[in-house]
């Protein structure tokens, strides 16, 4: 039965598998090492020792795309080139995409 399946593509489908869940749940494990776990660590808790905080508004890119509430959704522009004339630089961050992290300017 198993002779078709070698010893090492099973592994390969395994380690396939891990990264695929690794890359879908690494925004939540982000989230999840939150402020106390930093702070458990002694890093800043606002922005991890980066000094930096992503903008909310355009999630770093320092662009928002047009369009209205469905702008929110991702969208896969490869094959549809007009959604990508419609990013506009972000008024929230001037574009920058990130800020300097508040908790740390104060020190
Ligand atoms: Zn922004
Ligand atoms: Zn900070």
């Amino acid at each position: 039965m198993f002779e078709h399946i070698t010893a090492s593509e099973i592994a390969g489908y395994a380690v396939g598998a891990l990264l695929l869940s690794a890359t879908i749940s690494a925004p939540k494990i982000d989230s999840l090492i939150s402020s106390s776990q930093r702070s458990s660590l002694g890093m800043c808790k606002g922005c991890g020792d980066v000094k930096r905080i992503a903008c909310r508004k355009c999630k770093g890119s320092g662009l928002i795309k047009e369009g209205g509430p469905f702008a929110l959704i991702p969208i896969v522009d490869d094959n549809n080139p007009s959604f990508k004339s419609k990013s506009v630089s972000c008024n929230n961050c001037r574009g920058r995409g990130c800020f300097s992290c508040p908790q740390c300017s104060q020190l």
